[in-house]
């Protein structure tokens, strides 16, 4: 039986496109497979190899994407409904990230950054900075160079930026950061009076138990599991393969339970959203998330606003006892306080939600200056140690909990950051939208929670650029000062 969906098209030459489109979107099928298996199941001796098939399968992209043809169809394009304006805005988008950057760039930095994070994984296992600095130095000599070729008004940062969350410049990130200093001193002031450890997090946990509690409480969550798969995975993901193959992976640690259990939790997130989108859009290019922000502005809604609150744990808390034999001597106000620890944290994965966006931040301000020129590499430890200091409260020992802990900078992802706090600001600002949330939660209605989503933010894929897209959703644009209520009431009851 084949698929026919009908993707809202009036115009000819939209249609056209879309046709031509389908080799394009097969391909990245594929690839998208390929990379879940990288990281799943293939075997260790397959890596080169494994390597070349997909550098291949992306040069075909490549090739498909800037056929003359097919670029003049896009160019001369005249969109007639708000779909097809989405379709033409991706694909020009695509083409000229394609068509910007000299081919001989693009290997260059494929070299650099491969190179990078081999480096970068030494660097950090014998905690060695001065070995990594020298290629740190290259890889954000590249990123400047990419800012050029892409171009950019006001800053060269905004052209990395825009990769990521389009539109998204400086001067929004400006804006979402004001609220930084007032986040920090909130932070201190919660953990302050907040116990340091919690017994529940030295608490062993048998992994085939943990494992049927994280798919039961995908059950409960509505994760539609003939569409979708759990497996394990070094760092939990998601990979949106097609609509309906989408998988996410967990990982399972002999103790601290809710690592495993909120990763799913995460991942049913962001595996919802890429499940929820609009069917008509079906191997179209608008057929994926808005942007990086929006995405993370799924999974940390679930993950945080529902899974880190007292209703989820007090609704959840028999199922997780019976899988978890331990929690029988503890009380669900136990486990909420064991999922809303505060405390400094000098790793970022492990940062709690107050004060993750300090972390964010950081990388920022470093990244920024980086790109201006107005800081050197030799100085990132000594700035990193400073300001970790002054925002957080505590100062890595190291450099493998401090400057070097991220993979980001040695793939080449700069201007990638923001995109979670974008994420964790969205969480809040969406929860405050959605009437009788606590009730919803308390009561099981997950789907009515989901519901809101898909219609206002999941549904509609890329048709609209984030920035439209959160407007429509929420009548307003993204708003830090949200997420500092948000704190404010969770944590001080203020
Ligand atoms: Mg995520």
């Amino acid at each position: 039986m084949g698929i026919e969906y009908r993707p809202p098209v009036e115009s000819p030459e939209v249609r056209e496109i879309l046709t031509r489109y389908r080799d394009v979107w097969a391909l990245y099928y594929g690839l998208s497979l390929i990379g879940w298996d990288m990281e799943t199941y293939m075997p260790p001796g397959a890596a080169a190899e494994r390597g070349e098939a997909r550098a291949t399968l992306q040069k075909i992209v490549q090739r498909l994407m800037t056929h003359p043809e097919f670029v003049s169809l896009v160019e001369s394009a005249r969109p007639r409904n708000d779909f097809e304006a989405g379709v033409i805005r991706v694909l020009k988008r695509d083409i000229e990230y394609y068509t910007k950057l000299p081919p001989e760039f693009v290997e260059e930095e494929a070299r650099v950054t491969t190179r990078a994070y081999a480096e970068w994984v030494k660097a950090k296992e014998r905690d060695d900075f001065q070995s990594f600095a020298q290629t740190l130095e290259r890889v954000f000599e590249l990123q400047r160079r990419k800012a050029e070729y892409l171009g950019y008004e006001d800053h060269p940062y905004d052209a990395l930026l825009d990769r990521f969350e389009e539109g998204f410049t400086v001067k929004d990130c400006e804006r979402l950061f004001s609220v930084v200093d007032e986040l920090s001193g909130l932070f201190k002031r919660i953990a302050e009076g907040r116990p340091r450890e919690h017994p529940l997090e030295g608490e062993e946990y048998d992994r085939e138990s943990m494992s049927r509690l994280n798919e039961h409480i995908l059950h409960v969550l509505g994760f539609d599991f003939n569409r979708g798969r759990m497996d394990v995975s070094p760092h939990p993901f998601t990979s949106g393969i097609g609509l309906d193959d989408v998988r996410i992976t967990t990982w399972y640690h002999p103790r601290d339970f809710r690592r495993s259990l909120l990763a799913v939790v995460h991942e049913f997130g962001h595996a919802t959203y890429d499940m929820n989108i609009d069917r008509a859009y079906w191997a179209t290019p608008v057929q994926e998330g808005a942007s990086y922000g929006i995405h993370e502005s799924q999974s940390r809604f679930w993950e945080n606003v529902v899974g880190r609150s007292r209703e989820f744990v007090e609704a959840t808390f028999h199922e997780m006892a019976l899988a978890l034999p331990f929690l029988r001597t503890y009380a669900p106000g136990d486990v909420y306080e064991y999922f809303t620890l505060v405390r400094p944290e000098l790793i970022r994965v492990e940062a709690d939600e107050v004060h993750y966006g300090l972390h964010i931040y950081l990388r920022y301000e470093i990244e920024k200056s980086m790109l201006e020129g107005s800081l050197e590499v030799k100085e990132l430890p000594g700035m990193w140690n400073e300001e970790m200091e002054r925002l957080i409260g505590v100062k890595p020992k190291g450099y493998a909990d401090g400057v070097i802990q991220d993979v980001h900078w040695s793939l080449g992802y700069v201007g990638y950051f923001p995109t979670y706090f974008i994420g964790t600001v969205l969480a809040a600002q969406l929860g405050s939208k959605i009437p009788e949330l606590g009730e919803k939660i308390a009561q099981r209605r997950f789907g009515e929670i989901m519901e809101f989503l898909r219609e206002r933010v999941q549904r509609w894929g890329s048709v609209y650029s984030p920035k439209e897209l959160v407007r429509r959703a929420m009548g307003e644009d993204i708003d830090p000062e949200s997420f500092v209520r948000y704190v404010r009431s969770k944590y001080l009851g203020s």
